[in-house]
């Protein structure tokens, strides 16, 4: 493990970003250490699964105008707004376009719930909320309370509006209910914006996908003449209507198209029983590269995000070409690109999979190891989702280990990583990530050292590999407990559903040929 972060991790691979040098020295060496050990290429003769990407680059300098109120008001972009474009499209112009308040802008069947009930948005400009009337109310008749729904993520807001055939979504910030302050919106929406060529959004109706400041948002509504408050509450009540504001969005500024490329690294240690089906381990290689904006150490080398579950990948494929026999079935070992720039390479496989999706088991996900400890326990997020939460307690209960939820559900951290993009296509995808209970010093310690490393190092020329200060040892125990889940699943004849209510399991049940009575709405 120290060998293969400190290469992954070190200035040389310049901080693994996509479409760089740090791609082809990064790629390189996963698919050699893959031959290496043994493991054959996924592709047909091939390690890699190249895809089409576009960067699209919006000049800042845009500004949203909203006219026909009581006051014109103009947004200046990265203060007031930020927005861009999904479009392949090198000028973006909209005039004059209605505005409608939307609610959440939520179309939900399981939760028989639709803000564009009757609603025509054609061309019009939709306006939202972030999160879902679960978590404004922590009403847990409605949606899942406190716990941030899909329905609650700003993808799927642009998603559904685009889907609805707005021209635009404005998306209201608000730091509890989306989790991060404007900071983060600001910092991932300021330069380029990667994504991939034949994308639903590439030929989606959506012109602009923005968000706004609270402070913007309530200008807005003051300038209708509507009290905000009043009405982001009725937004989350059953029968909410939504509300037509009389006000016109206009905004137009250049995008610069570019195209580009970049690779998944896919092996297989194949089965010897039911050799079809097969069992994925997900991680990203991928991270921020060089940025010239820090000063000093410029390089975002990414050591435990996500060096660490890198190298776990290799060590687990290596675990596995050493059992005494071969599994069942087959093991696929993803090593996933662009997942810092909206989990592409990911979705990518899930749409353009090298195997059939139904002859998938399962996905089992790793994203920042445990540098700091043995813990008691391993955090399964988004537990409840899928029979896979089963396996790994089970694992863990052998070793005298626990499972916890999610400790911030409302982080909606499910749809933060890559085993989302499988989850979204139907296939049961189980994200275990580390521990809280620290054997040694407790869980309000191993909380408080958590949040500390993610103040001081998360997306920052500081997340480097320091062999001196980690402790591998909770690291070490949470890999076996990823080896043998994987292992486990791959040697039993049948395939672990998501669990009744889940928003994933129609899609299952669906590919499964079994009765599903709705077509998907993702
Ligand atoms: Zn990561």
């Amino acid at each position: 493990m120290k060998n293969r972060i400190s290469v992954l991790a070190s200035d040389d691979f310049l901080g693994r970003a996509p479409s760089t040098e740090g791609e082809e020295k990064t790629i390189s060496y996963l698919a050699e250490q893959f031959k290496q050990i043994g493991l054959k290429p996924a592709n047909k003769d091939s390690y890699f699964q190249g895809m089409s990407l576009m960067k699209l680059t919006a000049d800042a300098s845009m500004k949203l105008d909203i006219s026909g109120g009581e006051s014109n008001i103009s947004l200046k972009f990265s203060d007031d707004f930020i927005g861009g474009t999904p479009q392949i499209s090198e000028l973006v112009q909209i005039n004059n376009s209605d505005i409608v308040f939307v609610g959440y802008g939520i179309n939900s069947p399981e939760n028989r719930w639709n803000d564009y009930d009757g609603l025509d948005v054609k061309g019009k400009t939709v306006l939202l909320l972030v999160n879902d009337p679960g978590y404004a109310t922590s009403d847990t008749n409605l949606f899942n309370g406190k716990a941030m729904t899909i329905y609650g993520r700003w993808t799927y807001k642009f998603d559904e509006a685009a889907r609805q055939g707005a021209s635009a979504a404005i998306i209201i910030h608000e730091t509890g209910a989306a989790a991060y302050p404007w900071a983060v919106v600001q910092n991932s929406w300021s330069g380029s914006q990667f994504y991939l060529v034949d994308n639903d959004l590439s030929r989606s109706n959506l012109q602009l996908q923005s968000w706004v400041t609270t402070e913007s948002a309530q200008k807005i509504f003051e300038s209708a003449g509507l009290d905000y408050n009043q009405i982001i509450t009725s937004a989350a009540k059953r029968g909410f209507k939504p509300v037509n504001m009389n006000l016109k969005a206009s905004i137009q500024f250049k995008n610069q198209v570019e195209y580009t490329k970049s690779n998944n690294v896919a092996a297989v240690w194949p089965g010897t029983g039911q050799s079809d089906e097969y069992i994925i381990y997900t991680a990203h290689w991928d991270h921020f590269g060089v940025n010239p904006a820090f000063k000093g150490d410029s390089i975002l080398n990414g050591a435990v995000d996500n060096a660490t579950g890198t190298a776990a990948l290799i060590e687990i494929a290596e675990a596995f070409t050493k059992l005494p026999e071969n599994q069942n079935r087959s093991i696929l070992f993803l090593a996933v690109t662009c997942e810092e720039q909206g989990l592409l390479g990911s979705k990518f496989y899930a749409e353009n999979p090298l195997f059939p999706l139904n002859k998938t088991v399962a996905v089992i996900n790793m994203d920042a190891l445990n540098i700091s400890g043995k813990t008691k326990d391993m955090t399964i997020i988004g537990f409840g989702n899928s029979k896979l939460d089963d396996y790994a307690v089970a694992v863990l209960n052998k070793y005298k280990r626990y499972a916890n939820p999610d400790p911030t559900p409302e982080k909606g951290s499910y749809f933060r990583s890559d085993h989302f993009s499988f989850a979204k296509k139907g296939v049961p995808s189980l994200y275990l990530s580390k521990g809280i209970d620290d054997v040694e010093h407790g869980e309000k310690w191993a909380l408080a050292e958590s949040e500390k490393w993610v103040m001081a190092n998360y997306h920052k020329p500081t997340d480097n590999y320091e062999p001196d200060k980690w402790n591998f040892n909770g690291m070490i125990e949470d890999i076996k407990v990823y080896f043998e889940v994987g292992y486990n699943l791959s040697i039993i004849r049948e395939f672990p559903d998501w669990n009744a209510g889940s928003p994933f399991k129609s899609i299952r049940d669906q590919m499964m040929n079994k009765n599903a009575n709705r077509k998907t709405v993702f």
